[in-house]
C-alpha cells in the first residue's frame, strides 16, 4: 500500500496521506472534546504530504489563536487540525477504513479527559497489566466469579504423587496483594524442588486458589518448610487473610496422555513416550506433562 486513503461521511471529501504519517495519537483536550464528541483520534504528518480531494467542501474553523479545523459543510465529518503557524497537520483516523492496522501509540493531554472512559492502551498487554486488570474491576455473573490464572511449570515428566489444593481469602485489595508477593516467594522455592511438578494458581476476586502437583509428599513438605512456613507463621500470629483452607490429595487413578497426531489425525496414548505415531509413524510432539 503506497497511502492511506480516507474520506469525510458522504465522500464528497477525500483525503491521501503517507503510510509513514505518525499515528494514531489520541488528544484528551477539553477542545477536541467540544468538537469531536469524544478524544480526538488523529495521524500526523507534513501538510505537504497529505492530499485533498473535494476541498471546496471543507470548512476551516478557528479553534484557538493557534490552530484551526476542518469540517465537511455537506455532512459535517470533522476532518482535520491544523496549526496556523507551522507545516503539520492532524487528519482523523476516523476517515480511513475501520481495519487500519494500527493502534493507538500516544496519549495527549491526559489531564483534561473526562473520568466517563478510560484512557485508551498505549502498547502491548503484558502478564503484569492483564493480572491487574483482572483483579480490579472483577467480572462477575449469577453463578460464577471471573479473574485471572497462571500456570508455572518445572518440565517435570512425572506422574504426580500428591496434589494440593489450597485455597485462601483475603479481606482486601491490600491483604491480597501481601498473599500475592507471599506466593511469588513460595513459587521460587517450589521451583527449586526437584520433585515439584508444576502449579495451577490465581485469583477470582479476593479468594485465591492453587493446585499444586508434586511427586511425592518428601518434596512437597521440602519445599513447604521454606517461605511457605514464614507466610503460615504470619497468617496464624497476625490479623491476615479472612479465612484459608488447604489439601493434599492422592491419586485413586491416574488415567492415559491423549495426544492428537498432526500428520494423520489419529488420538494417540502417549503415556509409554513413545516419539512417533503408531498409526502413520510420522514424528509425535514431546508428551505433555501430567499437570
Ligand atoms: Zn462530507
Ligand atoms: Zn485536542
Ligand atoms: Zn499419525
Amino acid at each position: 500500500m503506497s497511502a492511506l486513503v480516507g474520506s469525510c461521511h458522504c465522500e464528497r471529501v477525500r483525503v491521501r496521506m503517507p503510510v509513514a504519517s505518525a499515528g494514531i495519537i489520541a488528544c484528551h483536550c477539553a477542545d477536541c472534546q467540544k468538537l469531536h464528541g469524544n478524544f480526538f483520534a488523529l495521524l500526523a504528518a507534513e501538510r505537504s504530504a497529505v492530499h485533498w480531494e473535494g476541498e471546496e467542501y471543507i470548512r476551516w474553523y478557528k479553534s484557538s489563536p493557534e490552530n484551526e479545523r476542518g469540517f465537511c459543510a455537506h455532512c459535517g465529518s470533522r476532518l482535520a487540525k491544523r496549526p496556523l503557524e507551522g507545516t503539520r497537520i492532524m487528519v482523523s483516523a476516523g476517515l480511513f477504513a475501520r481495519d487500519l492496522p494500527r493502534r493507538v501509540v500516544k496519549n495527549l493531554w491526559e489531564e483534561q479527559k473526562p473520568a466517563w472512559y478510560d484512557m485508551p492502551r498505549v502498547g502491548p498487554l503484558s502478564p503484569t497489566d492483564f493480572v491487574a486488570l483482572a483483579l480490579e474491576a472483577p467480572i462477575a455473573s449469577a453463578s460464577a466469579q471471573y479473574g485471572y490464572a497462571m500456570r508455572s511449570a518445572s518440565g517435570n515428566p512425572r506422574p504426580p504423587g500428591v496434589i494440593a489444593l489450597t485455597w485462601i481469602t483475603a479481606s482486601d485489595a491490600p491483604e491480597r496483594e501481601r498473599i500475592r508477593a507471599h506466593s511469588r516467594e513460595n513459587l521460587k522455592d517450589f521451583l527449586a524442588e526437584p520433585g515439584f511438578i508444576s502449579i495451577v494458581t490465581g485469583f477470582t476476586g479476593l479468594r485465591g486458589f492453587t493446585v499444586t502437583a508434586w511427586e511425592d509428599q518428601v518434596s512437597m513438605k521440602r519445599a513447604l518448610a521454606k517461605h511457605h512456613a514464614v507466610a503460615m507463621k504470619e497468617l496464624f500470629g497476625e490479623r491476615f487473610v479472612a479465612s484459608v483452607w488447604t489439601s493434599v490429595w492422592m491419586p485413586t487413578r491416574i488415567n492415559r496422555i491423549w495426544v492428537r497426531c498432526a500428520a494423520c489425525g489419529a488420538l494417540e496414548d502417549v503415556s509409554d513416550d513413545h516419539a512417533s505415531c503408531g498409526a502413520c509413524h510420522a514424528p509425535m510432539p514431546e508428551r505433555p506433562a501430567f499437570w
